[in-house]
């Protein structure tokens, strides 16, 4: 499998350290909160993982299913929600979890969602930012990374369900693209 990226954009060990200083610095923000936790699925699955185990405040966990993609590598504009929250939101503090924000639209459809049901506050916390995507108007409060305008993979960013499991975040050769353009 390593075999098959061209080059790495973020190590892990670089992974490690901003998971430790984003977890301190949620620590501070949600202080003596009870801030809900909402995991995009399935790309923010280690992010999430790794950034909590670094907040030390009482949490509560949910996850999230949206789809904004299908198969292909551009945003189709469309979100469908695949799988809802466990969870009310209504009066809560909430912290949106995601891997990468590209031209925004999940992000943006996910906020205006939860301010209809009436969260108290929300952030968003993102490892990784593609400003150059994008076309909604959204900003994350918290950004790892910023990232050029290129498909990424590893690290819970998939290329057809591929790669998730990489411990860093790369860049795939060309020819594993099989044509398709990024
Ligand atoms: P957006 O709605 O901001 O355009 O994109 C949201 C979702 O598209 C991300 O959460 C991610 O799942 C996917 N996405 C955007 N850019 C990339 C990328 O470079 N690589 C991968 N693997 N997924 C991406
Ligand atoms: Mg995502
Ligand atoms: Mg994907």
């Amino acid at each position: 499998m390593h075999n098959e990226i061209e080059k790495i954009l973020v190590t892990r060990e670089e992974i490690a350290k901003k998971c430790a200083e984003i977890g301190q610095q949620l620590t501070t923000e949600y202080d003596g909160k009870f801030p809900l936790a909402i995991g995009v699925l399935k790309g923010a699955m280690p992010f999430m993982s790794d950034v909590l185990r670094y907040t030390e405040t009482h949490l509560e966990m949910d996850f999230m299913d949206v789809s904004s993609y299908g198969g292909a590598m551009r945003s189709s504009g469309e979100v469908k929600i695949e799988k809802d929250l466990n969870t009310k939101v209504e009066g809560r503090d909430l912290l949106i979890i995601e891997d990468i924000i590209d031209s925004g639209l999940t992000l943006s459809y996910l906020v205006d969602l939860f301010k209809y049901r009436k969260a108290k506050s929300i952030r968003i916390v993102t490892l990784l930012d593609k400003p150059s995507g994008r076309t909604a108007e959204i900003k994350a409060d918290i950004i790892g990374f910023n990232v050029p305008d290129e498909f990424v993979v590893g690290y819970g960013l998939d290329y057809q369900e591929r790669y998730r499991n990489l411990p860093y975040i790369g860049v795939l050769k060309p020819e594993i693209y099989g044509g398709e353009e990024a």
